[in-house]
């Protein structure tokens, strides 16, 4: 079933409080995985404390609303995935939709921030803007994973 001519990229994705609080946006959210060929490599569920939400989005202290984003994320529970796909990065991040939710309803109704979206902060979703965050973002989640070792296991497979 996975065939893949280019080797597999990876990504980091996120579902945050917002979406992994309603059991439906879930639901929606794991069909777009599927649906768009996505191997879900690694996922679990768990919850930040507010230092781990102050270390991952480091990059925004200072913005006006950091530290509404460092307390949304660390409201409740969440789901990371790292996620397989030719194209993982560009391609979960055209999925997921723009960062602001009245740009994602307006320009992109059909991604998942458009149609899930709640405001600007809450906005259902995360994925890696490029091919080094994705590798940080991932050891970030999942210390733990060998990205050469799963190529090396997985990948004559995947072929
Ligand atoms: P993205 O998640 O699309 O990569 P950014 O990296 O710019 O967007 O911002 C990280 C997160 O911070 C966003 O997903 C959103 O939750 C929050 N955020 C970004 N910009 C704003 C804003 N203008 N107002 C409120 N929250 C914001
Ligand atoms: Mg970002």
């Amino acid at each position: 079933v996975l065939r893949s001519a280019r080797p597999l990229q990876l990504t980091l994705a996120m579902l945050k409080p917002d979406a992994v609080a309603h059991p439906l946006v879930l639901e929606a959210v794991h069909e777009t995985i599927l649906n768009n060929k996505f191997l879900i490599v690694r996922t679990k569920e768990l919850m930040w404390r507010r230092e781990d939400s102050q270390r991952f989005y480091q990059e925004h202290s200072g913005r006006f609303f950091y530290q509404r984003l460092v307390e949304f994320m660390a409201s409740g529970p969440m789901r990371a995935y790292i996620l397989a796909h030719e194209d993982a990065v560009a391609c979960w991040r055209s999925l997921v939709g723009p960062t602001k939710v009245y740009r994602a309803r307006n320009t992109a109704p059909d991604s998942i921030r458009g149609a899930y979206g709640l405001t600007d902060t809450r906005n259902t979703t995360h994925g890696s803007d490029s091919v080094a965050s994705a590798r940080r973002e991932i050891a970030f989640f999942f210390p733990e994973f060998s990205e050469s070792l799963w190529y090396q296991q997985d990948e004559p497979r995947l072929r």
